[in-house]
């Protein structure tokens, strides 16, 4: 048997992975960014407009980085951004439309050689995954899924207290899961009938549309907005009594329950934690009444549903502490 002995580098890598990482996620309208310490928020959030162009990025991102730098040491920088992302080398390798050319961006690379602060770079909904679950104290669990409800459906799953990241860098992207046969709502992705064109905001808007579609203004003011029916119209209505806005909110929860009761067959989660903007619109008691119900017994009986409680700092925390956890791993004594 070996005996571990801890070395002088090792008390001070302890040293330094008790300081925070600064936690920064990168959107396509601002780059927010806050000092992340044992999960949690430990300084103010800064943001900024995300400018054009992948240099003027980087540049905005170093320079909201030198902001925490002069007020505290930092152990290292944790980013989340929009895209896919090669999270060994810290590159882009996949765009995305709010973010134009920045597919290429060897992201990791560029900030170490300007800050000199170890970096790591991941996907915004891996990283708002991995915050959620080490903030609610979740990482030692078998499965924790991550679902972010907003205008789309994105997801991050964590396996054994790892981020599982697929052969190609794109695992988790459940809002492309089929949930309809019969090509009948085409998603954004070019695919029919994905769950994020019937479970996210503009999924919930195209069945208020298609029950819309029989009625008259008479039987619901939500006729009379015509192409201004928006996801926040149908939740106040439904709010306000308005029994076909109710039939289209119990749809909707129809809905993302089916993507839920897939994803919990094949996964057998310890929970689900349901996050973005179209969380606040879940009702959480149906919806764990509808998902339990339609589980296999095994899977179903213990199943947790959890509403986020990091709402938009999520990114920010799980970059940050995606950072402070991959120090601490590496700096353990052997
Ligand atoms: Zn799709």
């Amino acid at each position: 048997m070996t005996e571990k002995t801890i070395t002088s580098s090792s008390v001070d890598s302890f040293v330094k992975t008790r300081m925070p990482a600064v936690g920064v996620d990168l959107g396509g309208t601002k780059i927010r960014a806050a000092a992340v310490l044992d999960s949690k928020l430990v300084s103010e959030p800064m943001q900024v407009a995300t400018p054009s162009g992948p240099e003027n990025i980087v540049q905005a991102i170093i320079d909201l980085i030198g902001n925490f730098q002069k007020d505290c040491v930092l152990s290292g920088v944790g980013i989340a951004t929009a895209g896919i992302v090669n999270c060994d080398t810290g590159e882009i390798v996949g765009s995305t439309g709010n973010l134009p050319g920045w597919a290429g961006t060897p992201l990791k690379q560029m900030l170490e050689a300007k800050t000199m602060l170890p970096t790591l770079v991941d996907n915004d909904a891996n990283a708002a995954a991995y915050g959620e679950a080490s903030a609610r104290e979740l990482m030692n669990t078998s499965c924790i899924s991550v679902v972010t409800l907003g205008t789309g459906i994105g997801g991050g799953l964590i396996i054994n207290g790892k981020l599982f990241r697929g052969a190609h860098w794109g695992g988790g992207e459940i809002g492309h899961i089929r949930i309809s046969m019969g090509n009948k709502r085409l998603c954004t992705c070019g695919l029919f009938d994905c769950w994020e064109a019937y479970g996210a905001g503009r999924g919930l808007v195209a069945t208020a549309r298609d029950i819309l579609s029989g009625l008259s203004s008479n039987q619901t003011p939500l006729c009379a907005l015509g192409e201004k029916l928006t996801t926040y119209a149908i939740v106040d209505a439904a709010r306000s009594g308005d029994i076909v806005a109710q039939r289209a909110m119990d749809s909707w929860h129809e809905h993302i329950a089916a993507g839920l009761v897939n994803l919990a067959h094949i996964l057998d989660p310890d929970a689900f934690i349901i996050t973005g903007g179209m969380a606040e619109c879940v009702d959480f008691s149906l919806l764990h009444e509808m998902v339990t119900d339609r589980c296999l017994p095994r899977v179903g009986e213990n199943l947790m549903i959890h509403k986020s409680n990091l709402g938009g700092m999520a990114g920010i925390v799980g970059a940050g502490q995606l950072v402070l956890d991959s120090l601490a791993e590496k700096q353990l004594p052997t």
